[in-house]
């Protein structure tokens, strides 16, 4: 079955001021979606046409379409969800727990998480991951992500991920990427990260 846009649980201002109106519009309809229809036309008619975003980009990242495609939707869909127009703050439960006995505190962790989003050169993401029983960060090039084969720690399970393209953040940040980096934690969807634990 062909993947599709997923709905955002928000409207496009909802993350104002953090992340702008018109960067949500044209981030969600036009860049994500054209991820999905160039993946849907890799996939269309072949033997994984049926498999989960998860199982491409694990299984089938040595083809380039499928690779940057693929992990353009399964990176964008991952981003929607640990957004929130009520998320920010300290963390919770699991995560919590998890990211003081990795990081020693918070704030170490976000020292850390925005190190890698800045020292990402070009386009990428920042992540952090479950690996075993801690939590790691991580930054991948392009739409890579940690599902895929040697990219991060094998079995790194991606709890939180920032894009950190341009056409993430340019329109209100222009070249200001450390402000953007620090925007986005006022806006972690905590509950959601706990979630996928
Ligand atoms: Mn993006």
């Amino acid at each position: 079955m062909a993947f599709s846009l997923p709905k955002l649980l928000y409207s496009y201002n909802d993350l104002e001021p953090y992340i702008d109106a018109k960067t949500m519009e044209i981030h969600h309809s036009k860049h994500h979606n054209a991820y999905i229809t160039n993946l849907n036309n890799a996939i269309s008619g072949t033997s994984i046409e049926n498999l989960s975003i998860e199982d491409i980009c694990k299984n089938h990242s040595e083809n380039m379409p499928i690779r940057n495609n693929g992990g353009g939707h399964y990176n964008h869909s991952l981003f929607w969800n640990i957004l929130s127009p009520e998320g920010g703050g300290n963390p919770n439960d699991k995560i919590a727990e998890l990211i003081n006995s990795s990081f020693g505190c918070y704030d170490n962790f976000k020292e850390k998480f925005t190190n890698a989003a800045m020292t990402r050169f070009g386009s990428g993401w920042a992540w952090l991951c479950k690996v075993d029983n801690h939590v790691e960060i991580c930054s991948t090039p392009n739409q890579d992500n940690p599902l895929m084969p040697g990219i991060c720690k094998d079995d790194s399970i991606p709890l939180l991920g920032l894009d950190v393209w341009e056409h993430a953040y340019y329109l209100n940040y222009q070249n200001r990427r450390p402000d953007y980096v620090s925007a986005f934690f006022n806006l972690i969807n905590w509950k959601e990260v706990n979630n996928k634990i």
